[in-house]
């Protein structure tokens, strides 16, 4: 645009660092460069349209996305640390049979622009401490949005982030995965919730394609023994993956791999079959796996008065919208001659 060279580093401390709603209050830039800036771009800020507060402080926002979708972010503040879980997909192609965002299908990737939006727009945005990427979505199947919002995140022209203050889960797309330990200091959360690949695949339909040996030779050949970690989340269900067969097997299968597991608490959805474990076989499960010598922890349940499980807000919202929109083309096909 024929500014110099400095300005690129004037308008990134702006769009990264600094509080601001419109290109025009890019004070240091002649008022020439705002003109033909506002000509050409926007900030892009979107307000999320609706948000819904815990009584233990958590927030949920709703942003609109794509043409007719929505997304979720989870802001969870806990003593110093404040984090914001981001969606990356407007639904999801993976279909989980425990997840709610998994049951409303794919409808489109978020832009980089889209990702950190969720970030930049919501009035806690100077307050987040830490970001994972576990809201709506496989971040790994919208590679390249995410991998660019990353660079920005942590860049020393972007937010200026500390990679490890950064988790980005998969379910495990093997190459993409590959391509993200290869190119990114973040860490790695995977989704793995039993070390059997048939039950597997009987809770994730994806993991036909990649196996859980894939999954682990592919994280062997990284190393997570200094700043960077791999977890494994593990969400437990009652009878199905909180066994002592199960614990013997994720102790073979992690074995050689410094790496933690995340015991997760399910988050019932309407229409499943499946059921939480109940708090005893929880600690259980979690002492057991610890006498292993796989340090395992337990994530703490949060929102649990608002819409929790991911994906449950925005599915309310995709149907209300669906029934204004029945209603109105009802409305429209009502003759005129019987409208009395
Ligand atoms: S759990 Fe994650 S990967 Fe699976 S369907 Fe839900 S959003 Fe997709």
């Amino acid at each position: 645009m024929g500014m110099p060279r400095f300005a690129a580093k004037q308008i990134t401390d702006w769009l990264y660092k600094k509080d601001i709603q419109h290109i025009d209050e890019m004070s240091n830039l002649s008022k020439k460069n705002r003109e033909s800036l506002s000509e050409q771009y926007t900030l892009g800020l979107t307000a999320p349209i609706q948000v819904q507060t815990s009584s233990d402080g958590t927030k949920k926002y709703l942003f609109k996305a794509g043409i007719h979708g929505f997304i979720e972010s989870a802001y969870i503040p806990e003593n110093k640390r404040n984090t914001l879980c981001l969606s990356s997909q407007v639904g999801c192609k993976m279909g989980c049979l425990f997840c709610m965002t998994g049951k409303q299908g794919f409808q489109a990737n978020l832009s980089t622009g889209e990702i950190l939006n969720q970030i930049r727009s919501i009035p806690e945005w100077q307050q987040i401490t830490n970001l994972v990427y576990m809201g709506m979505g496989e971040p790994m199947d919208n590679l390249e949005a995410v991998m660019q919002s990353l660079e920005i995140l942590t860049a020393d022209w972007g937010f200026a982030w500390n990679p490890r203050k950064i988790t980005v889960s998969t379910i495990g797309l093997v190459p993409a995965m590959k391509h993200f330990l290869e190119n990114s200091e973040c860490h790695l959360a995977v989704s793995l919730h039993t070390p059997f690949e048939k039950e597997r695949r009987m809770l994730m339909p994806i993991s036909q394609k990649y196996t859980i040996q894939e999954i682990l030779s592919e994280l062997k050949q990284h190393d997570f023994n200094r700043q960077r970690r791999v977890s494994f989340e593990y969400i437990v269900f009652n009878g199905l993956n909180d066994t002592m067969k199960h614990v013997k097997e994720l102790a073979r299968i992690l074995n050689g791999l410094n790496c933690r597991i995340n015991l997760i608490r399910f988050h019932p959805i309407p229409g499943t079959p499946l059921k939480g474990t109940d708090e005893k076989s929880l600690m259980r499960f979690k002492e057991a796996l610890n006498a292993k010598g796989i340090i395992t922890t337990i994530r703490a349940s949060r929102g649990q008065d608002i819409d929790a499980a991911c994906g449950l807000l925005s599915t309310r919202e995709l149907r209300a919208e669906k029934q204004i929109k029945s209603t109105v083309k009802n409305l429209n096909i009502v003759p005129n001659d019987s409208k009395s």
